[in-house]
């Protein structure tokens, strides 16, 4: 009976398709199910994401326009607003993952001519800098090699120097397994009137930031990291002096989906009663999000900090015992959620990180931009962020030290 059923149907299709307007027809893999097996996603992110969160994300559709959606936008507000400590009032989520995020900032804030100085120690900063310089802003680059920081004094020279409007510098440098110093940096940037943005897609919730405090005046995160919602949305939060040089442009920004103006009223921010439609939000995605910030919110964010500290404390002191060395080597500017190991001498790293993927289902990955062939990293982040996975990263590197051939030295 099934198979005549079968038979049966793929004639009908065959006939359908003789006779069907379409040339192009329905692609076979299509006709097979989703494959998506279940990986330890120990890598610079995505992460793992809690059954909790996931079922968030699985919940039915209701409209972007629903009042219901409103409730839940105000909730991931409050939400952001805790994780970067911040009282600001224009603190959203980009529908996008975190370069929406990063564009966002350096549309918004900057004008073409205006000047822009960037930290640049790894990708991230590469990054910006080359946004910016699509956008026709003046860029200028503080560059020093991957794991480099900048300090105080070198960062206010050069904001002396090139007068920016902005200064972007990366708080976890992921590419380089860096956290970099944030105390004092807003006050430069104050005193000599620029806009001080800072990235924290790879840092937030696993490493302290105080957005007000600090005197940042543009912050954003990505959700897949230690927030571990999918990837696919990205806070970011503007404070008053952010707000005062974005609404009071002579231009608007080049994007439209990423205009301020219009995403603040998206968002409610801008006070006014109506919020009307801009564009639609990825419903699921913020569903998840919202659960994800709930957990964070639960748990707390200096738990979150510790705990961070400590299993990044204990993956480290188990890769030192193994005989590798860790690319960082002040202890208190390694990045907790992403940690970073010189290659080993004699290896091959493509070959390990392969290795590693097929016996023992594990992403770790290579370094990225500036850092690839200098390091290896290994993320423990968020749900993910525990001594055991700690100890089953470190049993898998253990065999590939042992299993990889030295292909070189
Ligand atoms: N900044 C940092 C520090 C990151 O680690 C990443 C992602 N690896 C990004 C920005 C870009 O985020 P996304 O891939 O979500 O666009």
């Amino acid at each position: 009976m099934y198979r005549i059923g079968i038979t049966a149907s793929v004639h009908k299709s065959r006939l359908d398709r003789s006779m069907s307007s379409v040339t192009v027809p329905p692609p076979a893999c299509l006709l097979r199910p989703l494959e998506a097996p279940l990986r330890y996603l120990f890598g610079p992110g995505p992460s793992n994401v809690p059954p909790r969160v996931l079922a968030a994300g699985g919940r039915p559709i209701i409209g972007h326009l629903h009042p219901e959606m409103y409730g839940i936008m105000n909730d991931i507000k409050k939400g952001i607003q805790y994780a970067f400590q911040t009282e600001n009032k224009m603190t959203i989520s980009m529908s996008g993952s975190g370069h929406a995020a990063m564009e966002c900032a350096v549309f918004n804030a900057v004008e073409p001519g205006e000047s822009v100085l960037v930290a640049v120690n790894g990708i991230w900063g590469e990054r910006v800098a080359e946004i910016a310089e699509r956008m026709g802003a003046n860029v200028h680059k503080m560059v020093k090699a991957p794991g480099g920081y900048f300090t105080n004094k070198e960062i206010e020279q050069a904001v002396e120097k090139h007068k920016p409007v902005l200064f972007f510098l990366t708080h976890g440098e992921s590419s380089a397994g860096l956290c970099h110093p944030m105390d004092g940096i807003g006050d430069i940037c104050r005193k000599h009137n620029c806009l001080f943005l800072v990235d924290t897609v790879a840092s937030l919730g696993a490493a302290p930031i105080y957005m007000d405090k600090q005197s940042i005046d543009i912050l954003y995160t990505g959700s897949q990291k230690a927030l571990n919602a999918p990837p696919g949305t990205a806070p970011i939060s503007f404070n008053e002096r952010a707000c005062q040089k974005m609404f009071n442009r002579k231009t608007k920004p080049v994007s439209y989906l990423f205009d301020m103006t219009h995403l603040s009223n998206y968002w409610g921010c801008d006070g006014k009663p109506a919020r009307a439609y801009h564009h639609t939000g990825p419903v699921s995605g913020f569903f998840a999000l919202r659960e994800s910030l709930a957990i964070l919110a639960e748990t707390g964010l200096e738990e979150s900090w510790r705990k961070h500290k400590e299993v990044s404390g204990y993956l480290q002191r188990g890769l030192e015992d193994l005989g590798l060395k860790l690319f960082i080597p002040e202890r208190d500017l390694r990045l907790p959620s992403v940690t970073t190991i010189a290659i080993p001498e004699g290896y091959d790293w493509r070959e390990m990180l392969v290795y590693i993927m097929k016996n023992h289902q594990m992403e770790m990955t290579g370094g990225l931009g500036p850092s690839i062939g200098m390091v290896m990293r290994i993320g423990l982040m968020g749900y993910n962020c525990e001594k055991t996975n700690a100890d089953m990263a470190l049993q898998a590197l253990a065999d590939a030290l042992k299993n990889c051939k030295k292909t070189r030295g």
